[in-house]
């Protein structure tokens, strides 16, 4: 099922008939007006939101840092690793001689954990608040980075008293608790490489994750809380580790599970292999000299999401890694230690959470709060009841969770003091035009930046994205490669399209907080991103290069529909759609189709607080489908739109349109596994069932 980026590019229909009529202007691309078009671009935007004054006149970043970038982009990336605290200081900056595997700062000796905690009490900030954690049922704890620094040398010589040295995998299975943090700085603080899996996973996908990695160590927890329930951790634990007929010795590298107690509730326990955390923590000395290791020691191993097949496990360095994630944190984020209060609603489990909750941010000496739970327990204004008691100042979310609260109605939001925000943060999939200007409006008040914010699990830390202070943003656009990075977008012979055309986007030059490899498995690394455009990184997104030079991402080239010989991106279409006011969020797949090879098909589901809606499903599609029609044109407008109330997502919120495409296609639904809520595709089937 691997399915990996250049085998899934070949799946995509080849040249279209109708574009590529003229074999004689081939060799004159790319500045033929009538060269082949990799893909369709339907929308246009014209909204553009410059920088208030007040706030580029305090901003980190200035356009000064493009400028530095550009003149010397290695000089860049050394005074960018120079903020970081380093044992021994590196002399070298890149060896891309064994491309495509770099070594950056290579001769460089650190740790994470003395970046991220010792420091800042090193340096007289013991008593800044490092976390205000919010349990879901209402506990709190605040802990400052003197707090976190005690608990971090206790974690360490606790792994260590179990044999867990440097080099050691660790899988980490933890709900979103301070212990989630503490559990991945102590396995830095000695060396040890984390491997979070997500709490939603099933036993399944951490005994896969456990078995890849070869971890010697699970650290879990009794449970978690969940929509106001206790939700069992420990007993998929025992099941992803229990001898199975089909996996005989799966999973035997385990000696030990560590277990923190979170919900009390009654837990089996296997003698000699599980131990509680506080008997093995907390009764360790609070004093550890952290192992310092070279720049390109391991930090971590993390799967992808799994959006697109098999999660792969992709691993981190140490110097550059954290290079990467310290400098974008200060220059997207704005991040001003003293004052702000930064919250990343996204879990440490997904590399949002590791660059942007543990990584980044604490490096950065941040105050920041962590929340366990979801956004509707016990009621669907909880977010903004916690941005109002903490003073929230920068807020970090996915378009999934903006989308959903436009579903729920502004009412919600509007019932907060939201004033305290300044600065807003998106991430993991394209934002709709519209749900960014609802995102500005409703719980912005028009005077917060967004940064749209372009990367992957691979690339480690953001790769595109508005500069707030610098930027002026387009709704819709993550704009601008970062300093420091080379981003381009290439037609199908890898050659840079021109300004208004879509095509690949490829970085042409490594970057410090580049994914190393994955783990135990370097040709599959080669093939997976460097094959399809010769000595380019490439990772399966589409995207456009708007007239100004701006680029918009078009979702995963695996999505492209080829109508007509045209080839069109999802995302496009459900731009328009989400600019309806009915509308709340929209996915589109492409369905064979006997006239037109694929024909677009729509999900949407309806906002809550949509004013004169029709009851009859035909006519909410009928006035989409005009709607669609006027807004990008007859080729885009959807043969079926279906009204539903959820759509399928990923388990970290991403929608999963090869099983629309099979409902679509009136397919066996395929692989379900990676879904966050299964009940949905049956939901769709039934409701697709009865409307018809
Ligand atoms: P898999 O690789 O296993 O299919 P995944 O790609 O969903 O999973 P992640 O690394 O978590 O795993 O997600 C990165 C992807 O998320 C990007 O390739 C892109 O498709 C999407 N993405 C992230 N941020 C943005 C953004 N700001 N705009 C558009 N797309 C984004
Ligand atoms: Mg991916």
């Amino acid at each position: 099922m691997a399915n990996d980026v250049h085998e899934s590019l070949t799946a995509v229909p080849a040249e279209s008939p109708s574009s590529n009529a003229d074999p004689a202007t081939a060799g004159d691309r790319p500045h033929d007006p009538r060269h082949h078009v990799t893909l369709e671009n339907l929308h246009t935007e014209r909204r553009s939101f410059p920088p208030l004054a007040s706030f580029a006149a305090h901003s980190n970043a200035t356009a000064f840092e493009y400028k530095k970038a550009e003149a010397d982009r290695l000089e860049y990336w050394k005074e960018a690793a120079r903020r970081l605290a380093w044992k021994q200081e590196f002399t070298e900056i890149l060896d891309w001689s064994d491309a495509p595997v770099a070594r950056w700062f290579g001769d460089g000796i650190l740790n994470a954990c003395d970046n991220a905690v010792d420091r800042h009490v090193r340096e007289g900030r013991g008593d800044r608040v490092a976390f205000h954690f919010v349990g879901e049922p209402g506990d709190t704890q605040t802990l400052t980075y003197a707090d976190m620094h005690e608990r971090v040398q206790r974690a360490a010589n606790g792994l260590l008293s179990l044999g867990v040295g440097k080099g050691d995998r660790v899988a980490i299975y933890l709900p979103q608790i301070p212990e989630a943090v503490v559990a991945m700085l102590a396995c830095a603080r000695i060396g040890a490489i984390h491997s979070v899996v997500f709490g939603g996973f099933s036993a399944a996908s951490l005994r896969q994750r456990i078995d890849d990695a070869q971890a010697r160590l699970v650290i879990t927890a009794d449970g978690g809380n969940r929509r106001g329930s206790h939700l069992a951790l420990k007993p998929l634990v025992d099941e992803a580790l229990a001898p199975s007929i089909a996996h005989p010795g799966f999973a035997a590298s385990v000696e030990h599970v560590l277990v923190v107690k979170r919900t009390g509730q009654p837990t089996e326990w296997t003698e000699g292999r599980d131990l509680w955390w506080h008997d093995v923590v907390d009764t360790q000395p609070a004093e550890h000299e952290p192992e310092w290791v070279d720049a390109e020691h391991p930090l971590f191993i993390l799967y992808t999401s799994g959006t697109t097949g098999a999660p792969k496990g992709l691993w981190h360095s140490t110097g550059g890694y954290l290079t990467g994630a310290a400098l974008t944190h200060r220059i997207v984020f704005d991040l001003k230690p003293d004052t702000d209060v930064y919250w990343c609603s996204a879990d440490v489990g997904w590399i949002t959470g590791h660059t942007y909750i543990v990584y980044g941010p604490m490096i950065n000496g941040a105050t920041q709060v962590l929340y366990e739970g979801t956004p509707d327990t016990p009621h669907q204004g909880r977010w903004w009841e916690i941005v109002q008691e903490y003073g929230v100042t920068i807020f970090y979310t996915a378009p999934t969770a903006i989308r959903t609260f436009m579903k729920w109605g502004e009412a919600i939001p509007d019932g907060f003091d939201l004033s305290s925000l300044r600065l807003l943060g998106s991430v993991g999939e394209p934002i709709n035009p519209e749900a960014w200007m609802w995102y500005r409006r409703v719980i912005g008040g028009d005077r917060c930046p967004i940064v749209d914010t372009w990367w992957q699990t691979e690339t480690g830390s953001i790769m595109i994205s508005p500069l707030p202070g610098v930027t002026a943003t387009k709704p819709g656009s993550a704009m601008t490669a970062m300093p420091g990075i080379a981003a381009e977008v290439v037609d199908d012979e890898g050659r840079p399209v021109r300004a208004g055309d879509g095509g690949y986007l490829v970085i042409t030059e490594p970057w410090p907080s580049m994914l190393r490899g994955i783990w135990g498995d370097r040709a599959r690394f080669a093939r997976t991103y460097w094959n399809r455009f010769d000595g380019m990184y490439f990772a399966g997104d589409g995207a456009k290069k708007d007239v100004d030079g701006d680029l918009w991402l078009l979702g995963r080239v695996d999505d492209v529909m080829n109508v007509s010989g045209h080839r069109l991106t999802t995302t496009e279409i459900e731009h328009a759609l989400v600019a309806h006011p009915w509308v709340a969020e929209a996915a589109v797949v492409g369905a064979t189709d006997a006239i037109t090879g694929q024909a677009v098909v729509a999900f949407v589901i309806v906002r809550g607080d949509a004013e004169g809606v029709p009851e009859d499903g035909e006519a909410i599609a009928d006035a989409l489908r005009a709607h669609v029609r006027k807004e990008i044109g007859p080729l885009a407008k959807p043969r079926d739109i279906l009204v539903v109330s959820e759509v399928p997502k990923t388990r970290s919120g991403k929608i999963m349109r090869r099983l629309l495409r099979d409902v679509a296609e009136n397919r066996e639904v395929g692989d379900v596994t990676t879904l966050a809520d299964s009940s949905v595709m049956d939901a769709i089937k039934d409701g697709l069932a009865s409307g018809r």
